[in-house]
């Protein structure tokens, strides 16, 4: 053998991490008293455990207690106990607390990382030098929230108690993004971790009692998802922040419905990696690694999806094979295993059934040469090609090391199959050219985009989904937000509509008989059932008729605005413009507006001026809003920029309450329009002249077809049928609290966002009626990562 065949032949010898400590802390513990309620440690009221085991063995680690409802209340009753001292301390006291964790985590590291290791499977690289620093940051960097909370978020305080619910893939890392913004913002916490991985959990409750956590402010219940379903419906919490599957994030968002909680939910992806044939190609396989085969594949961002420009295909796919040719699967305390097993045996066969089922589907699906320990859940990596887009392994989340590739021409193909999914977690973008690279981000349907990169994160840098990979943001401010709540100021309760005898007897002054139709596409037209409903003054006379739209017609008015591309893609400064001459249009028919009010509502005349005076204030408001209300750019550790970008969150239904019928409708649809959404809007019932009216103003201001659309009709039936919509993104509704409820039970087809006012209007005509906390809906923030250097 020459010098050459040796070096070829020469093979990592095993590198182990030593497991005593952690064996010991296992060996110590009392696991049958687990729960850490109060500050104490409490064996479950019902004396149930369940078992953890180790994924690279089966063996046994622990019988674990498993929380009751009534261990539940307990740990509610606690973090209520705890909250007022805990939200009225300063800032300085909740960010020493925070950094005091933080601390007290680096000093056990290597146990963190070891218990994560032996408890979840992941490669001790993994644990080691990416989890658990990334989760002691993650408080660290919330300390210095907890101090700025006055300045940097004026008139919010901590929403109060909060459920929050973790899965198994990132147990630390997790809890790190649910419980230090928590505390940063003055909130109490009851956090589940995910009964496959309870260990990392136990430890760092632990760390909580030696940093000073005061008593109850921090409690950790175990168990399943009945111990899951226990805090969702508990009435003692105001928000739930939950991370895992969006099967259970559905379920989540139902149960929630109606109650007031406040809600994130991050779900699951199925993230495209998309490669140019200008990339570089050696970088681009490097990323696949880390993009796929980082934690076997079970990440919830991983790019699962290969999308590769077809004159590179070829060439990508050998040194993708070559490459997974030399991962190596192996024990996870290895310090030179790639790919440990999967976390349980039920993981294990769903991952195998869906390449099954792939392949079944006409995917080729490819292994290494490589032979699997005797033990323990192991998956090989898996390459599957000749994908079509609709197979299985294209579309659902595998959750395991498995790449499915799909070749594209061009561009917009490119955009166009990474949009294919109902997901929109992350998306990588891979080539040397920077301004194709930045074309390409923000026409992704995804939360995070890395450019030449994948799976970066920081604490300063918001990460979470669009579409069915759920809302609400974690890290940074737009993360800090989710424990916030900001006092709107409330208006009158609103009652559901009784459908009263229709008058008939005409009002005075009224010469010429009109029934105005809907505004659909930028066009006036009559609904499909070509009904009408009369409206009355206030006086119980006739005052006109307006169409009564159906579900037809909302399907019109929301295909109208999904197709009205040409109000997303203006520039800023096109549509503050556009609101300016709306502002000033309405303007010039301020005694008409004033008088419809007047005849509608019975408002005093000066009343009536009023409201139409602050309508035209509050459109020139978000017409000067529309190009300031910007993103920011983060500079995490990393040698890279972080763009956080302001985006539309798309087809936005609004249904506007009767309350200042012409202010309130004005006062939802301009933020939504001044951040490039399209809207299709349901006017208030009772008046709904007032919208109507509106349409020759819309006519003559420029607005693109489709970006507004009106359909006047029944309230709560138009809201459910904006919600049930899979095509609307946003719904914002301010209607009865049972319409409100529905709305966001019915939500979940697609997981829309919905705001609804919980059976309250808004006192419309307050300051406080206007501004960021409306604009702030009307977004979804996108992280861009563009790293930089050689
Ligand atoms: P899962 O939804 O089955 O479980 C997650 C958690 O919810 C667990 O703690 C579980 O006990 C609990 N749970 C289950 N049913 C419940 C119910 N009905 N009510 C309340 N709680 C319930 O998910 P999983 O299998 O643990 O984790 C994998 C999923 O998590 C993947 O889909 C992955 O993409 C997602 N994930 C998302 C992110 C993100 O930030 N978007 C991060 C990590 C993982």
């Amino acid at each position: 053998m020459n010098i050459l065949d040796r070096y070829h032949a020469m093979d990592y010898g095993p590198a182990p991490e030593a497991r005593n400590e952690a064996d010991a802390w296992l060996a110590a513990r009392d696991f049958g008293k687990a729960l850490f309620i109060d500050g104490a440690w409490k064996a479950a009221s019902g004396g149930k455990t369940f078992e953890t085991s180790e994924p690279s063995s089966g063996k046994l680690l622990a019988k674990i207690s498993d929380a009751s409802a009534a261990d539940i209340d307990a740990a509610v009753a606690a973090a209520t106990k705890a909250l007022p001292k805990w939200s009225a301390s300063s800032g300085y006291q909740r960010a020493k607390v925070l950094y005091a964790i933080g601390r007290a985590m680096q000093r056990h590291q290597r146990l963190f990382a070891v218990l994560e290791t032996i408890d979840n499977g992941k490669p001790i690289r993994e644990s080691r030098d990416i989890d658990v620093p990334l989760a002691i940051r993650h408080f660290i960097h919330h300390a210095g929230w907890a101090q700025a909370l006055d300045k940097d978020f004026p008139g919010h305080k901590g929403v109060g108690v909060v459920g929050q619910i973790i899965p198994w893939n990132f147990p630390l890392l997790m809890l790190a993004w649910k419980i230090a913004p928590a505390l940063a913002a003055g909130c109490t916490v009851v956090l589940k971790p995910a009964e496959f991985t309870p260990l990392t959990a136990i430890l760092f409750a632990e760390i909580c009692e030696r940093a000073g956590v005061p008593k109850g402010v921090v409690n950790i219940v175990q168990g399943g998802p009945e111990a899951g379903a226990a805090i969702v419906n508990h009435p003692g919490i105001q928000k739930i922040a939950f991370t895992g599957s969006s099967e259970v994030g559905k379920i989540i968002r139902k149960a929630t419905a109606g109650s007031g909680k406040k809600l994130s939910l991050e779900l699951g992806g199925k993230s495209a990696f998309i490669v140019f044939e200008d990339a570089d190609l050696d970088s681009a396989v490097e990323g696949l690694v880390d993009g796929i085969w980082f934690n076997q594949g079970q990440v919830c961002c991983a790019g699962s999806r290969l999308l590769v420009q077809e004159g590179i295909a070829e060439a990508l796919i050998a040194k993708v094979k070559t490459r997974m040719s030399r991962l190596r699967v192996g024990s996870p305390l290895d310090k030179n295993t790639d790919i440990g097993p999967l976390i349980d045996i039920t993981q294990l066969d769903r991952v195998k059934g869906l390449v099954a089922e792939g392949a079944k589907q006409g995917a080729v699906c490819w292994q290494p040469d490589a032979a699997l320990p005797s033990s323990g859940y192991y998956h090989l990596p898996t390459l599957a090609t000749g994908v079509s887009p609709a197979n299985i392994l294209a579309q659902e989340e595998v959750f395991g090391p498995v790449l499915a590739t799909m070749t594209f021409r061009n561009t917009e193909e490119a955009i166009e199959l990474a949009n294919n999914t109902r997901y929109g977690l992350a998306a990588s973008v891979w080539s040397e050219n920077v301004n194709l690279a930045l074309h390409v981000a923000p026409q992704l349907k995804a939360g995070v985009v890395w450019v030449n990169g994948t799976n970066m994160f920081d604490a300063a840098c918001g990460f979470g989904g669009y579409r069915e990979s759920g809302f609400g943001r974690e890290g940074g401010r737009e993360g800090m937000f989710e424990y916030l709540a900001a006092k709107l100021p409330l208006g009158p309760v609103i009652k559901a509509a009784t459908v009263s005898a229709q008058p008939v007897e005409q009002a005075d002054g009224l010469a010429i008989d009109r029934t105005a139709k809907l505004f659909i596409g930028g066009k006036q037209v009559r609904p499909d059932g070509n009904y009408s409903l009369a409206v009355a003054t206030a006086k119980g006379k006739l005052a006109g008729e307006v169409g009564l739209g159906s579900r037809k017609d909302i399907r019109d008015a929301v295909s109208a605005a999904r197709g009205a591309k040409a109000w997303p893609e203006a520039t800023a400064y096109n549509r503050s413009q556009v609101l300016y001459y709306l502002a000033e249009n309405l303007s010039g028919r301020t005694d008409e507006f004033a008088a419809r009010l007047v005849q509608l509502t019975g408002v005093t005349a000066k009343a009536a001026r009023e409201e139409v005076e602050q309508s035209i204030e509050r459109l020139f408001l978000y017409a000067g809003l529309a190009d300031k209300f910007e993103g920011r750019v983060h500079q995490p550790p990393a040698r890279a920029v972080t763009l956080a970008l302001h985006e539309p969150v798309g087809v936005v239904g609004i249904v506007a309450p009767d309350a200042s019928p012409l202010l309130g409708l004005i006062s939802l649809i301009a933020p939504a329009l001044a951040m490039g959404n399209t809207v299709v809007a349901v006017p208030s019932e009772r008046y709904p002249l007032l919208a109507t009216d509106l349409y020759q103003v819309i006519e003559y201001s420029d607005v693109p077809a489709g970006a507004i659309n009106i359909v006047t009709g029944r309230s709560a039936e138009l809201a459910g049928v904006l919600a049930k919509h899979d095509d609307v993104d946003g719904l914002w509704v301010f209607a009865d609290a049972e319409t409100c409820a529905r709305a966001e039970a019915e939500s979940i087809g697609n997981l829309k966002r919905v705001w609804s006012g919980n059976g309250r209007s808004l006192d419309w005509a307050s300051d406080e009626a206007a501004g960021d906390a409306f604009l702030r809906r009307a977004i979804e923030v996108k992280n861009v990562w563009v790293p930089y250097g050689d």
